[in-house]
């Protein structure tokens, strides 16, 4: 009975601590804004990938592994948990025996993964204290933060030697017969040699009682450490974005804004205009991006893969969620005590985060990607732009030039629209105009949508004509829009003027709705990104595909055939553009078409959804980079150069630059072409003589 007092005091002190520390972080999601959840049934499915499943943390197979491990052992330990719990309170002695078989099971699994976790442990342990992990370091892991992990991982190592201990005594004790199933415990009993039951009752109390205080302890631990993802990571994957990586969260009120601008007849559509645009402080946040500070682990998997970050640079994602949890806490707390209009003077954008960091981002998802608790960094560095853009003007000056060129002449460079058809001229082919098929009454099946890099740019001018060239070969009934296209917004959206992007996309669906396009095919990824994933928000879908997907069908069918033999001496690499690959999942079929191509093939360290931004994206290659040790194009150039590759092959314009500077930079014009994936399709197949070098490329575009 004493002993069921004692407990019952333990747990109350327990629960009254806990519900303390709970009201400060519900009183913390009260400053929040909200956000909007649906398609639960997709949600389910996610979280027994993700969580469950742990399909994120298996992307470093070895490491993985130990987490996953520790992961489900937490779970099978925790129904073991709750019945020590009941016991604790009712003054009984496995008191869940009753449900048989699942019993022996549960505590049988229990027991393994007690030593499974053991095992983890260590090897983190070693890997923190020992090893010097790249990973672990920055300048936003303080000493707190390893101290932190340290403490987190010294107390689940007690967790389990209790557990173990009070298991093995159980089984030394000698009950007749054992309730429950030990098979790790019984092994370890069996090296022991047999002593007075008594004393083994003693040690069997002893770790009951500790392994109970050290789980009271380390629940009221865990929400004021990193461990905090302990509880929060199964809800935050649960409640997690679902759309692809590459689609931009659209701003409603913007959006409506542009509509009541551009068609005042239909106003009424432009609600009350949004208190701020974009985020500032941590009360511009959503509940879910608080839930995802809450939830990261400081694993730095995201920084650790972050381009900006792997340059030099300052940008680090992790760093977004310790400082935004640090300014959250600092912002409550002022709140809590002096009433909820209290303002401190400091915001998390200025005094925590510089706008240097959030403009050396490329948006390339690769942190996203990453993040084994499925935290959107990205959005929440947009979101920032969005208010330096739109509230404070503050751009850097080449993306102001930038915004004047889309605003003055539909594209981000100083061309006018009527220029637009400049790259047809030296074609010995025609080139099908939507609007001349339109005065013939005629409507092409497909949409060839060239963009600004295709219709300005000398060198992916080249690229449009080699894609011409394939279309018409494979006689697709298509036109283009030719000076009627403009800029589809997404350089704007990217650098954060969302308003730019609306009145941008509007004009541009209205085109799209005269014309009754259904269907679209991009030479750009960005492109591709913002008419697939965004432009349904604006109340325009059609069916997008990226050339290299269209490619792909005709290429199987045998329409498309490579005998040239132009590359049989060269090995080619492909670089996977992020919103051809990361952002929207089109691995395979840029591969598919290569692998037509008589030559040797060959990948980078990192390829795939593990692939390096070539440093152009995130509206980067409208500007300067910000200061770091090397720049994000000399670095991947270096990784092609590794790959032993003679060829890039490439399927993006913006990627095809920035590749062909880290070519020239490194002095390996002679070595290394630089190739899109089209131009090695037509020249296989007999369709073009243009055949160009890196070296033959006039400079890259600026918007000055
Ligand atoms: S999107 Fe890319 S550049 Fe930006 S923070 Fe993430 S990894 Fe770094
Ligand atoms: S944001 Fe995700 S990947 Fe980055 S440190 Fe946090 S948990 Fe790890």
């Amino acid at each position: 009975m004493a002993g069921q007092l004692i407990f019952a005091a333990l747990l109350a002190a327990t629960l009254i601590v806990f519900s303390l520390t709970v009201r400060k972080y519900v009183f913390r999601f009260s400053l929040t804004g909200p956000h909007r959840i649906r398609h639960w049934r997709k949600r389910i499915g996610l979280m027994f990938q993700v969580a469950f499943g742990q399909s994120r943390i298996f992307r470093r197979p070895v490491i993985g592994f130990f987490h996953a491990l520790t992961f489900w052992g937490f779970c099978m330990i925790t129904l073991g948990s709750i019945e020590m719990v009941v016991d604790g309170l009712l003054g009984t002695e496995r008191s869940f025996a009753g449900i048989g078989f699942l019993h022996r099971l549960f505590t049988a699994l229990g027991d393994v993964f007690a030593f499974l976790v053991l095992i983890s442990i260590s090897v983190f342990l070693v890997r923190r204290i020992v090893l010097n992990i790249r990973r672990f370091q920055g300048v936003e892991m303080k000493r707190k933060s390893h101290i932190d992990a340290l403490i987190a991982l010294v107390m689940i190592f007690l967790l389990m030697v209790t557990l173990l201990g009070f298991n093995t005594s159980y089984l030394l004790s000698d009950p007749q017969p054992a309730v429950g199933t030990y098979p790790v415990s019984a092994i370890l009993a069996s090296w022991m040699t047999p002593g007075d039951p008594g004393k083994a009752g003693f040690v069997m109390h002893l770790s009951w009682w500790s392994h109970i205080i050290l789980i009271f302890i380390f629940a009221n631990l865990l929400p004021y450490s990193k461990h905090f993802h302990v509880f929060m990571s199964i809800p935050n994957v649960l409640l997690s974005r679902l759309e692809p990586l590459g689609k931009a969260e659209n701003m409603t009120s913007v959006m409506n804004e542009v509509k009541a601008m551009l068609y005042p007849e239909q106003s009424g559509a432009a609600g009350p205009p949004p208190e701020r645009f974009g985020l500032l402080d941590a009360g511009d946040i959503s509940w879910k991006g608080y839930l995802d500070a809450l939830t990261c682990t400081e694993c730095g998997r995201c920084t650790d893969v972050c381009p900006a970050n792997r340059t030099g640079k300052l940008l680090s994602p992790r760093k977004l969620m310790i400082d935004l949890r640090a300014r959250m806490k600092e912002m409550s707390e002022g709140k809590m005590k002096n009433g909820r209009n209290f303002q401190d003077g400091k915001t998390y954008l200025g005094d925590y985060i510089s706008a240097e960091e959030i403009w050396a981002c490329t948006l390339c998802n690769a942190c996203a990607r990453e993040c084994p608790v499925n935290i959107n960094q990205p959005s929440l560095i947009l979101d920032m732009r969005r208010y330096l853009v739109m509230e404070k003007a503050s751009a850097p000056a080449s993306l102001n030039m930038m915004f004047s060129n889309i605003e003055n002449n539909g594209a981000p460079w100083q061309y006018g629209s009527h220029d637009r058809l400049n790259w047809v001229t030296c074609l010995d082919i025609p080139v099908p105009v939507m609007a001349n098929l339109a005065a013939q009454g005629r409507k092409p099946e497909y949409l060839l949508w060239i963009g600004c890099a295709g219709a300005f740019d000398d060198r992916y001018q080249k690229v449009a004509r080699a894609m011409i060239k394939i279309l018409h070969h494979l006689g697709v009934d298509y036109a283009v829009l030719g000076t009627e296209e403009t800029c589809n917004g997404d350089p704007a959206r990217r650098a954060g003027n969302e308003m730019l992007f609306h009145m941008q996309a509007l004009a541009l669906i209205e085109t799209f709705r005269h014309y009754d396009i259904r269907k679209i095919i991009t030479l750009c990824p960005h492109c591709f990104n913002t008419f697939l994933n965004e432009y349904p928000d604006l109340g325009f879908s059609s069916e997008v595909v990226h050339y290299a997907t269209f490619l792909e069908t005709h290429v199987a069918s045998g329409k498309l055939k490579s005998s040239a033999g132009h590359f049989k001496n060269d090995t080619i690499v492909f670089h996977d553009p992020c919103y051809l690959g990361r952002a929207n999942g089109v691995y395979q079929a840029p591969r598919t078409l290569l692998g037509t191509v008589n030559s040797d093939k060959t990948e980078m360290e990192r390829s795939k959804s593990f692939s390096f931004c070539c440093g152009a994206g995130g509206s980067q290659y409208f500007k300067e980079a910000e200061k770091g040790s090397t720049e994000v194009f000399i670095e991947r150039t270096g990784e092609v150069i590794a790959s032993g590759a003679t060829v890039i092959a490439s399927s993006c314009p913006f990627c095809l630059t920035m590749l062909t500077d880290g070519v020239k930079y490194l002095n390996k014009e002679g070595e290394i072409r630089n190739l899109d994936v089209a131009e090695i399709l037509a020249m296989e197949a007999g369709l073009t003589s243009e055949k160009p070098r890196s070296s033959v490329t006039g400079p890259r575009l600026s918007p000055g």
